[in-house]
């Protein structure tokens, strides 16, 4: 797989959980792909995408980070 950051949203499978990242709080959160989707388009980079995420807990914004992970499949 690519690095997540030169990742458009539209490449990034199914199996593949979106983590946002706070580094201020250290809060991890899943971000649903069809959510940032529908707000930034499929075409979108993930990098672009990161300097507009803004930190559900702390409100802290500019400094988040996506991380991938794959979800265990039975
Ligand atoms: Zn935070």
């Amino acid at each position: 797989m690519r690095p997540a950051a030169d990742c458009t949203l539209d490449d990034i499978p199914e199996w593949v959980a979106i983590f946002g990242a706070c580094p201020a709080c250290e809060r991890g959160e899943q971000i649903y792909k069809s959510r940032l989707v529908r707000r930034f388009g499929k075409g979108a980079l993930l990098v672009q995408i990161e300097k507009k995420l803004r930190c559900t807990k702390c409100g802290g914004c500019g400094a988040n980070r996506f991380a991938l992970k794959k979800i265990p499949r039975d």
